[in-house]
């Protein structure tokens, strides 16, 4: 009997649960549909960086099966018509996938599952712990990060399983369309490229070759990352690198260097992203409202030309230019960028946070839809801060975190001033 299994953003073989469950059936189906971009802000399609390391992920996962006598059939499709023909076409009996956040994605897999006659398995996606594991019900999740770090920090994540060593048979009659092209490289400052074996090599290099992970907390807030934080994010949110895997690395490293508080402090960052993703699954639709999870109704703003002015980078503010620069080159901004450009958009420009995180997921090669929308939510003061929000002084963070200007100048950040426009009513988004 054939099965389906519908891979979302756990792109790998290894510490695979869901594709493990689907390694009995008598044929598989490998699936992909590739995603698209929330309908709204008028930010259509995925940046080109974004895009390339996609596809570079999708190739490679495509390779990694075709080793064991499979593949991924990847569809420029909505699932919700996809799937559906799929299982007719080719008599499947179980479809299964990754859970995964969000409530688009959580709606156009309620849809598939309404329209199809067989059943549909989510097994557990790309967290630390499975949703058994928690010490609260999604709907007794805290709504702050340190009760949920405490409680967590007793429980052991759950060991990584073994890629599958054989994989079911195509059922007959499957073809595999080529997958176009990237339409660039990567910039030569992050020469990421998409794919398991890539997120294994840069672990391996970060964390034991360099060991960098013993000095974490003093580097992470590096503008330009790659000596820095471990810049596994973007492996992480596409799940061709496992999370369970990645702290388990990080246990081994602390049982032969030793633990110490910059150890202690790096898998606090993977709690956090922990804590987006389980919040994310709790916020559902309240994640992508304006007044936030808190309900908090701020007067924001929405001016078309000082959004388009942050989008390119031409903001009176040298630093913010340079990152917003180097995110649409390059696909990537530290962490410490990220927060910098987001206050700027929505506490020197009061706009409203959405397009900005719009923008963002755009074109981040790590986008997460918990982690982009719950920091976003975080730093405009309508999500999980205790402290209502974050404004940041520019000044006092150039000073801190590009003291001689390196960074700022590296990434084109001083432009000339520009002149103040006139609004026009026909600026307005129509919808948003
Ligand atoms: C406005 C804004 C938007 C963001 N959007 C995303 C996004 O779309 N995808 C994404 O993965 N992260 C996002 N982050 C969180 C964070 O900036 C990135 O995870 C981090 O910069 C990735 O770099 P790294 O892998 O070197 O992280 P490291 O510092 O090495 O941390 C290790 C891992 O911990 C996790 N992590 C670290 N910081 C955070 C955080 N604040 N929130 C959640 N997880 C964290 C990431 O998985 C990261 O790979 C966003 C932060 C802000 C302020």
């Amino acid at each position: 009997m054939a099965e389906l299994y519908l891979f979302r953003t756990d792109l790998r073989l290894q510490d695979n649960p869901g594709l493990q469950q689907h390694a009995r059936a008598d044929a598989l189906l490998c699936v992909y549909c590739w995603p698209r971009q929330r309908p709204w802000c008028n930010l259509n399609g995925l940046g080109a960086q974004r895009e390339r390391f996609l596809l570079e992920s999708l190739r490679s996962l495509h390779q990694a099966l075709q080793a064991l006598g499979q593949g991924l059939l990847v569809l420029r499709m909505d699932p919700r018509v996809a799937i559906p023909q799929l299982v007719e076409r080719y008599g499947i009996t179980r479809v299964g996938t990754s859970a995964t956040p969000g409530y688009y994605e959580d709606q156009q897999l309620r849809s598939v599952t309404g329209q199809l006659g067989v059943p549909v398995d989510v097994h557990p996606g790309n967290t630390l712990f499975s949703a058994q594991q928690l010490p609260w019900p999604l709907g007794g999740l805290p709504r702050q990060f340190t009760p949920f770090r405490q409680q967590l920090e007793t429980i052991a994540a759950e060991p990584a399983l073994s890629p599958p060593a054989q994989l079911p048979p195509l059922p007959p009659g499957v073809g595999f369309p080529a997958l176009r092209s990237p339409s660039t490289i990567p910039d030569p400052s992050f020469p990421l490229r998409g794919g398991s074996i890539a997120g294994e090599r840069r672990l391996q290099h970060w964390m034991v070759d360099l060991g960098r992970v013993a000095g974490y907390k003093q580097t992470r807030s590096y503008l330009n990352g790659l000596d820095g934080s471990s810049v596994l994010s973007p492996w992480l949110a596409n799940g061709a690198l496992s999370v369970r895997w990645v702290a388990q690395q990080l246990q081994t490293f602390e049982e032969v260097a030793g633990e110490n508080e910059s150890t202690r402090w790096f898998f606090q960052e993977l709690l956090w992203r922990e804590f987006f993703h389980w919040r994310a699954l709790a916020d559902g639709p309240r994640l992508f409202s304006s007044a936030g999870i808190q309900g908090n109704k701020h007067l924001r703003t929405f001016e078309a030309r000082d959004f388009a002015r942050w989008c390119q980078g031409d903001t009176d503010c040298a630093l913010v230019n340079a990152l917003m620069h180097q995110l649409v080159a390059s696909g990537w901004m530290s962490n410490r960028g990220r927060q910098i450009a987001a206050s700027y958009l929505v506490n020197e420009l009061n706009h409203d946070w959405r397009y900005g995180a719009a923008f963002f997921e755009k074109h981040l090669i790590d986008y997460d839809v918990g982690s982009n929308y719950g920091n976003w939510q975080y730093i405009a003061g309508v999500g999980t801060d205790p402290r209502g929000g974050r404004h940041f002084n520019l000044q006092k963070q150039a000073e801190m975190y590009d003291p001689d200007g390196e960074f700022t100048a590296k990434w084109g950040g001083h432009t000339p001033s520009q002149p103040r426009y006139i609004n026009d009513a026909a600026d307005w988004p129509l919808d948003g």
